[in-house]
């Protein structure tokens, strides 16, 4: 088995499992490392244990690299992925298998951990068609939000890795050009009107004062969901519910306003699948349901085995019943990008 091959896929499956990151970039960091290594180079310092006194190379991956040079599946690997074969949630299933792609995840570039590039063959694993790139906007200091100069920048690396660029399609996941923007207390889009203009997905989402009062959440988000750039609604009470980062309650707006404003604009309610977020809670589908939104199930994933968290979305929103047809992420892409390139 290739050593590559092996430690991404460890990665992966830990990443999916929501494990503690050093856990996952002491993979991450070792296939770096004997990346730029020969094959034959790779086996010579296995063997005479060179290997093991590179920066980077711990006794672990060292076991998980001779294993793979070796020729067997490494046991570190079969082990989670024998784990992984049970589904990381019980129910939506039929609906999980009608979603062709994902219109929320960041990379390295704000405050994911790996590659643009890493990110898209995780999306070509799980059989995704379409993968939208949304790293954050620059008010997100925190998150290492994307400059309107360092966005252009990433656009023209989508284009190479889409073949755009030079005629050579490298993946079979067409990769969307996309932001995670914030609405800011003002309500503006943080992000240039021109430079949103060159973009397949907005997804724009509160990110700060989360606690304010309805009215000015309101008024915040409605501000936001009426600029003719947006195409998703993120996370919108910003809750969380469990994980390392604590909890936090929702944030209060008037739904009926918010969701009605979203039906009228076409913009997709986002069903944030991450499972700290589990974001709009059940009460409010129903009444962004009722509104007659559209939803968009998304995986917010921060690095690729996180991608897999689709499935917590499916399930909520089968649970939920929200139809198949109103998930724009069922769409094939042509329905996809009519969508959200339609003028408003
Ligand atoms: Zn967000
Ligand atoms: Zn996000």
């Amino acid at each position: 088995m290739d050593a590559v091959d092996a430690l991404g896929e460890i990665a992966f499956w830990l990443e999916r499992d929501l494990a503690p990151s050093f856990k996952v970039q002491a993979f991450r960091k070792a296939a770096v490392v004997i990346a730029g290594l020969g094959a034959d180079e790779l086996a010579e310092r296995a063997a005479n244990g060179d290997l093991k006194r590179m920066k980077g190379i711990g006794g672990r991956t060292f076991e998980v690299i001779t294993q793979s040079i070796g020729g067997q599946v490494p046991d570190y690997l079969e082990n989670l992925r024998q784990k992984g074969v049970a589904a990381l949630a019980s129910g939506g299933s039929e609906l999980l298998a009608a979603l062709r792609g994902d219109l929320h995840s960041h990379s390295e570039w704000s405050d994911g951990t790996t590659s643009i590039e890493l990110m898209v063959d995780g999306a070509r694993m799980l059989g995704r068609e379409y993968l939208a790139l949304t790293d954050h906007s620059p008010s997100l200091r925190v998150a290492n939000g994307l400059s309107a100069e360092r966005l252009a920048d990433q656009l023209d690396v989508v284009a190479r890795i889409n073949g755009d660029v030079d005629g050579i399609r490298l993946c079979g996941v067409r990769l969307l050009r996309g932001i995670e923007v914030d609405i800011l207390e003002s309500g503006d889009l943080d992000q240039s009107s021109e430079m949103l203009d060159r973009l397949d997905v907005v997804v724009a989402s509160v990110h700060s004062k989360l606690r304010a009062d309805a009215d000015t959440m309101t008024r915040r988000m409605l501000a936001g969901i009426n600029d003719r750039h947006t195409n998703v609604l993120g996370h919108c009470t910003g809750r969380l519910v469990q994980g390392s980062r604590g909890t936090r309650p929702q944030s209060e707006f008037d739904a009926e306003r918010v969701f009605a404003a979203c039906a009228e604009q076409g913009v997709a309610v986002e069903i944030n699948s991450r499972p700290e977020r589990q974001d709009p809670p059940e009460e409010l589908i129903a009444v962004a349901l009722e509104a007659g939104c559209l939803f968009s199930i998304d995986s917010d994933a921060h690095a690729p085995g996180q991608l897999d968290f689709l499935q917590y979305g499916a399930e909520r929103a089968a649970k939920n019943g929200v139809p198949a047809d109103r998930i724009v992420t069922t769409w094939p892409l042509e329905r996809l990008l009519e969508w959200s390139h339609a003028p408003r």
